[in-house]
């Protein structure tokens, strides 16, 4: 017997007729013997309805009021989904996030868990009950209901599996796992089979959307083995992992999913995949007085607008003049506050100006392989020649290396790699099910 928790995203369960063939699938699982704890997302796109009826009402809500409204999208699902278990036949009860013990600090829309105490969870499924549990929120110390930020039922499912000690933590998603590059882009991109944390961290981080980052940070911290795989197909999907086959989950996943999480760690491949990000802008700051203290107040004015920056770079000095550029890349929802606070630094620095690109896309190489094969960013570079891309901006990590390219060359740019580091597909092997991707 195997404790698994599923979380179903909100594309698994946008219908009445999706909630029925999810609850079915749990069945299914339960009566072959196992424990089942499930976390749901809201239906469809429900937290885009309900964020788009408040926006009618007021462009200025109060967080605590927003974030009393979004958890209701999972409440819908969870209480939903455990009727139509019951209807099977099943025993089934849902948990809202503090009726399962999610404690968070109270930072509304963007909350974190501080403490998990799933005890009635925990009771329910030694009383033979699915135990059905709402994704993406919490309770705060003040007992107000906190959200953990858009995508969050993932770290919900993640940190749940972790307090309750699962065997895996099953995601469930409209596409068959994660792939080399994204199959809108890359129609030939493979399937990964197995997957380390750290390279899963990377790829989250920069721009694959498949999983929400802070479930994979808790999954890494925690060990806790990740299935991510199609709630429409009965295929294996992609396997997080660091541990060897845990003999729980015979029967559970297929014969030949053990044997690859046994074999993981032997050979990485060099390269795992490409990951691919559209939603950053970037800054340049003009004639910047090149002198000790200027990259400092500069940075410290971003930090302070609330912009996490991801590339920095810096030129050489223009000679003589004792001036340099200095860019860097942010997300584009922070680039006006950003701006208006380095307008406010001008005439004390005493940079000229201040220029702002929005069409700029970011493609990451990801691979544990590359600390080890010094030719990967010469066969990166050498690609993106060939296809006629030039490189705006580099940066590299011991397992990633991205680079900014023209937005209108980016989905180019990731062909040209993927073909480059052998990672197409004879065949396209990736079929979008549902069609938001999560
Ligand atoms: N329903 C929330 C969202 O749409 C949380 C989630 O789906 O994970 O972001
Ligand atoms: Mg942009």
């Amino acid at each position: 017997m195997a404790l698994v928790v599923q979380k179903f995203g909100g594309s698994s369960v946008s219908d009445a007729d999706a909630m029925l063939r999810v609850a079915k699938r749990i069945v299914t699982l339960k009566r072959a013997g196992h424990q089942v704890v499930v976390v749901v997302s809201a239906m469809g796109d429900t937290t885009d309805d309900l964020l788009d009826l408040a926006a009618r009402l007021t462009s200025n809500a109060p967080e605590r009021e927003m974030d009393i409204l979004l958890s209701a999208g999972e409440r819908i699902s969870m209480s939903l989904l455990a009727m139509a278990i019951n209807e099977l036949g099943e025993p089934a009860q849902s948990y809202t996030g503090a009726q399962a013990g999610i404690h968070t600090d109270s930072r509304y829309g963007r909350a974190s868990i501080v403490g998990m105490v799933p005890e009635r969870v925990a009771r329910a499924i030694q009383d033979g009950q699915v135990a059905i549990v709402a994704g993406f929120q919490g309770v705060s110390d003040d007992n107000d209901v906190t959200t953990l930020g858009r995508g969050g039922s993932d770290t919900t499912a993640v940190a749940l599996a972790a307090a309750l000690h699962a065997d895996v933590c099953e995601i469930f998603t409209d596409v068959d796992g994660l792939f080399t590059a994204d199959p809108r882009i890359v129609p030939n991109a493979r399937r990964v089979r197995t997957l380390g944390y750290e390279e899963t961290l990377e790829m989250a981080a920069h721009g694959a959307k498949i999983l929400h980052l802070r479930a994979v940070e808790f999954a890494r911290r925690y060990g806790v083995p990740l299935h991510v795989r199609s709630s429409f197909s009965e295929k294996e999907g992609t396997w997080i992992s660091n541990t060897t086959a845990n003999p729980a989950l015979e029967g559970i996943v297929p014969e030949a999913a053990l044997t690859y999480m046994k074999e993981e760690s032997v050979e990485a491949p060099i390269i795992s995949g490409i990951a691919h990000d559209r939603s950053q802008d970037k800054i340049t700051i003009v004639n910047v007085p090149d002198r000790p203290g200027v990259a400092a107040k500069i940075f410290s004015t971003v930090a302070e607008a609330g912009a996490n920056i991801d590339m920095i770079v810096q030129n050489i000095s223009h000679t003589d003049s004792g001036v340099t550029d200095i860019s860097f890349t942010l997300p584009a929802a922070d680039g006006a506050a950003t701006l208006e606070a380095l307008k406010e630094i001008q005439p004390q620095l005493g940079f000229t100006k201040l220029q702002y690109k929005d069409n700029i896309g970011k493609l990451s190489l990801v691979g544990a392989g590359m600390r080890t094969n010094p030719g990967v960013s010469a066969k990166l570079f050498e690609s993106l020649s060939a296809a006629g891309v030039n490189i705006d901006m580099i940066s590299t990590s011991e397992i990633r290396i991205s680079v900014v390219v023209d937005l209108d060359d980016l989905d180019k740019a990731v062909r040209a790699v993927h073909t480059a580091f052998g990672l197409d597909a004879a065949d396209s092997e990736a079929v979008v099910y549902g069609g938001t991707g999560r």
